[in-house]
């Protein structure tokens, strides 16, 4: 049986999408090395009732560990210990060597950023954050708010509840504290590691590749796969205990034969394999985009270590900027139009020789949503990569907003940089 846990984030503001929420899906990723699998993420603003109806929920059917975030701070909205404690039926007393602690981080922090607060209401935030459910193990501050693992009281059956901080930072430093605790570690003690492995096609349908899965799925026992088609890649994700390894390579044996023309990795992402190719081969890149902006040596230089590979990037977008930055000549400019599969082979050879660069890459179109002609309409993008070993280029009628084209011509930039420099499918 895998152990299953359940996440409470709390906060109006993640609720209402101010904040995106940045510790469930780390919490999931961290909980999933642990062999521990997440059913639910459940997001609550800043209401009691609200944070004790999502627990009672979760422990109501059968989480194994409830671990929540956020809403440990010392101001009176910040309830999540308070709760907890109640829901688990332990009361909370001053701890007063925490108070001391918590304390002495308040006034250094204070003093450092030179701020001035009423002593008493300062005090009283201490004292509120060193509050502690009896029997409850008390994790240190990364921050200032301490940390909790709250015990069910004696008697009473249920999962404990791991109490963490919201600032990302605060709760990642505190996670090996957490797992460390007594309650959780006698939980996680013999549980297998979950394995999760990726594939990835370029080109093939959802409902496609659904039809291969149930043609095939008495041999996948002990997989759970989940299939999602995101800018036109569609990501396999697969996740088993170590006893389902002959299903899952089953299932990468299938994939592999039946979609040999765009399975294009069975790991890496699509920026991990371009960034890593130009890193193994020592080749240096240059960028020259026009309806991109700018986009692709944003996503190549996204990586710390770019600066090994990426020599750097021009955003041309009037034709005077095309001529003298990347020496795109006039005449074809005036002969095919800026928006035109030659005028992005001259900026590809531009960008290579203005840098002294490996690989230039050129990129122009027409994002919209104004601008189209009948023979050029809106989405028309015509994308060039040059390198050593010659040319790849893409003619692109796309559909959708000039966000979706701008970043879809981005996308498929990187895939003509994929097969330039490692073969394998067609982008
Ligand atoms: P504090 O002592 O700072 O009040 P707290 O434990 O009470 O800490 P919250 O008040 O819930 O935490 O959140 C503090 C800040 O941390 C938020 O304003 C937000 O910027 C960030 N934060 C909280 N929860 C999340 C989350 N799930 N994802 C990303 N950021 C978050
Ligand atoms: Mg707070």
């Amino acid at each position: 049986m895998v152990l299953r846990a359940g996440i409470v984030v709390t906060g109006t503001e993640v609720l209402t999408g101010r904040v995106a929420d940045r510790n469930g899906p780390w919490l999931a990723e961290e909980l999933r090395r642990l062999g521990v699998d997440v059913g639910h993420v459940v997001v609550v603003g800043d209401r009691p009732e609200d944070l004790r109806a999502a627990l009672s929920f979760l422990a109501g059917i059968g989480t194994d560990l409830l671990i929540t975030s956020g809403g440990l701070g010392p101001t009176a909205d910040d309830l999540t210990a308070q709760v907890v404690a109640e829901f688990q039926g332990r009361p909370s007393a001053v701890d007063p060597a925490l108070e001391q602690r918590v304390g002495a981080v308040v006034e250094r922090l204070m003093a450092r950023r030179g701020w001035r607060a009423d002593p008493e209401a300062t005090a009283a935030g201490v004292r509120k954050q060193a509050a502690v459910p009896t029997g409850a193990t008390v994790l240190e501050p990364v921050g200032t708010a301490p940390g909790l693992v709250v015990p069910p009281a004696e008697g009473r059956d249920g999962p404990p509840v791991v109490v963490l901080p919201g600032p990302p930072g605060e709760l990642q430093g505190m996670w090996p504290d957490a797992v460390a605790a007594p309650q959780v570690r006698a939980l996680l003690e013999g549980q297998p590691e979950l394995h999760q492995r990726t594939l990835r096609l370029w080109g093939t349908l959802e409902a496609q590749l659904a039809a291969t899965l149930r043609e095939v799925e008495p041999e996948l026992g002990g997989l759970e796969i989940t299939t999602c088609l995101r800018e036109g890649e569609l990501e396999i994700v697969t996740r088993f205990a170590p006893d389902a390894q002959p299903a899952y390579n089953r299932l990468a044996e299938v994939v592999a034969q039946r979609y040999a023309a765009t399975l294009f990795s069975t790991g890496p992402t699509l920026d991990e394999l371009v960034t890593g190719a130009l890193a193994d081969r020592g080749l240096r890149i240059a960028t020259a985009e026009s309806c991109t902006g700018g986009l692709l040596a944003a996503r190549l230089t996204a990586r710390p270590g770019a600066s090994a590979s990426v020599l750097g990037g021009v955003t041309a977008y009037a034709d005077d900027a095309k001529r003298e930055l990347l020496g795109v000549p006039a005449e074809l400019l005036a002969e095919h139009g800026a928006v035109s599969p030659e005028v992005a082979r001259a900026l590809a050879d531009g960008a290579r020789a203005r840098f002294g660069a490996d690989v230039g890459v050129g990129i122009t179109g027409i994002a919209g949503p104004g601008g189209g002609t009948e023979s050029k309409p809106v989405g028309t993008v015509h994308v060039c990569v040059a390198g050593p070993e010659g040319a790849r280029e893409r003619a692109l009628r796309l559909p959708g907003s000039r966000t979706v084209v701008r970043e879809r011509s981005v996308t498929m930039a990187m895939h003509l940089l994929r097969e330039l420099l490692l073969g394998g499918p067609p982008a």
